[in-house]
């Protein structure tokens, strides 16, 4: 086989860490740009993981009671206009609807130029996230506290006008889902904020192999309307923060600008208790940070669009056939097995392409499992098994049966190592700090990593820091709120909660 330089990616990740990752999303055959501004093309091997991701989290969403309906795209501006923080937050990023034809209009030259016309006299915004029109429906389906609570999600596109995009991690359109539930109570809408946090957290582990802090944020990171917002951050490999999902605990801000009332046990007129929660497309760009190498994309099995690559060698003729059924056979015996409930996601490349480029090209794609089956091997009842959580040159050669009696061992370890390996990463680059002088210097590095320190400061001091560093406040961790009392690190003032800072994508 074709030896190829050790990284297959240029820049490698210590060389030029944000051009590396354009290059595995565009080596990998993830996603492009499009040629609508801040808008990507997410191709079949990057869909793939976002299909699985919608399957795997619905199930989550469903077992805990929600249904999936779905609402218009195009939001009528007066509704944006009801809760007045929200629609200040979103203002700057929003794309609207004003016309609703075109009209053809010859050129001098022979062209033909298309001119909108038919102004529409309510424009429409395209839905930046849904909680205005998914609330005016709520409004509708409330009159009794019998009719709570709502429990509803969207899979969705979403469109925010982002000045600086990313591919995956932040684009002008994204998809995602976005619930929106309604309660009867206050504590049963923070229950609720609560438990998604905590299904986005297990979803990441268990599923993306991404460890998370799980926290709060500070006013001043929170949702537009949210009277909390709770997060889920991922700390990737040049040690940048990522917001990777958010839930929201809305007070009754919402149902009072939109007015989403019920009549209560005891008979009085109330206002509903209300949330909202999403992740998005980001996923997919959290996930390739966290795991790629300077060979490309590493998934993590269980959301790999295929698990299992199988390629024939066929250096001759005569034996051609016969090794291309084997692989055949092999895949369909693995489509019958399972992982995690789900059916093995087997691949024969049978492409008529040099064996050493097929193989680079699996690795930069990151399949998980990579399987060869040459004439030696047909002979001998073995395959050559390579995984993509090992180096590209390792190889086992395994006896057939034992290898498919093994293969969700060998998935769930090659899960499991990805899953160590960011949490070591992770857990070595968070410092505590109470210090403000060690805090002030320690962002002069160049690519410093968290530091958890005391806070008792207000938003304006939070802004004078983050300003003067490039950096903000991550979330309040949850597991960290009820320690020793401390001096804040800016204020001095006594205090129990720690804040996590860090520079972020
Ligand atoms: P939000 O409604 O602002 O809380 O957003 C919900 C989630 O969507 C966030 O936690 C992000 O992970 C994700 N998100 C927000 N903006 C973008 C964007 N421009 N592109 C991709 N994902 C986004």
């Amino acid at each position: 086989m074709a030896k190829q330089a050790k990284n297959a990616i240029s820049p490698t990740r210590s060389e030029d860490f944000p051009e590396w990752y354009q290059q595995v999303v565009r080596e990998a055959d993830l996603a492009e740009n499009s040629e609508t501004r801040g808008c990507m093309v997410i191709k079949p091997w990057g869909y793939g993981i976002w299909e699985n991701i919608q399957h795997q989290l619905d199930q989550y969403f469903k077992r805990t009671g929600h249904q999936n309906a779905y609402f218009p795209l195009l939001i009528p501006l007066s509704y944006l206009e009801k809760e007045a923080e929200h629609a200040e937050g979103f203002a700057t990023e929003c794309a609207v609807v004003t016309h609703h034809r075109l009209e053809a209009q010859k050129q001098e030259d022979g062209s033909t130029k298309m001119i909108p016309t038919g102004e529409l006299t309510e424009p429409y915004v395209i839905r930046p996230t849904s909680e205005t029109i998914i609330g005016a429906a709520f409004a509708r389906w409330t009159e009794s506290y019998r009719d709570l609570p709502l429990l509803i999600n969207q899979w969705a596109n979403v469109m925010r006008w982002e000045m600086r995009t990313r591919l995956f991690l932040r684009t002008a359109e994204f998809l995602w889902q976005e619930g929106h539930t309604a309660h009867e109570t206050k504590e049963e809408a923070i229950e609720e904020t609560r438990m998604i946090h905590g299904v986005y957290e297990d979803f990441l582990r268990d599923h993306l192999a991404i460890p998370v802090i799980p926290g709060e944020k500070s006013e001043a990171e929170r949702f537009p309307g949210a009277d909390m917002t709770l997060t889920v951050e991922a700390m990737v490999q040049d040690k940048k923060a990522i917001q990777a999902g958010t839930s929201h605990f809305l007070g009754q801000n919402f149902s009072k600008a939109q007015d989403i009332s019920f009549t209560g046990r005891d008979g009085s007129v109330q206002h509903a208790w209300t949330t909202s929660w999403g992740v998005s497309t980001r996923l997919i760009g959290t996930l390739i940070m966290t795991h790629s190498d300077d060979d490309g994309f590493v998934a993590p099995p269980r959301i790999a669009t295929q698990q299992i690559v199988i390629i024939p060698v066929t250096p001759k003729e005569d034996t051609r056939d016969a090794i291309i059924d084997a692989c055949e056979a092999l895949a369909k015996t693995l489509r019958a097995k399972q992982f995690h409930g789900e059916y093995l996601r087997v691949h024969v490349d049978k492409r008529d392409i040099r064996g050493g480029d097929k193989k680079w090209e699996w690795v930069k794609k990151g399949a998980p499992v990579r399987i060869e089956i040459g004439p030696r091997d047909l002979e001998n009842r073995k395959v050559c098994m390579q995984r993509r959580d090992q180096d590209a040159f390792d190889k086992s050669f395994l006896d057939k049966e034992e290898f498919i009696q093994n293969i969700e061992n060998t998935l769930q370890e090659i899960q499991d190592n990805l899953l160590q390996k960011a949490t070591e990463f992770r857990d070595a680059n968070i410092s505590e700090c109470s210090e403000l002088n060690e805090f002030e210097t320690y962002w002069d590095q160049d690519q410093p990593g968290w530091l958890l320190t005391p806070w008792a400061g207000t938003t304006e001091e939070e802004e004078t820091l983050s300003k003067k560093h490039k950096i903000t406040i991550r979330c309040l961790p949850l597991d960290k709120q009820d320690g020793d009392v401390a001096p804040c690190i800016l204020t001095g003032k006594p205090t129990k909660t720690r804040a996590i800072w860090g520079r972020s994508y």
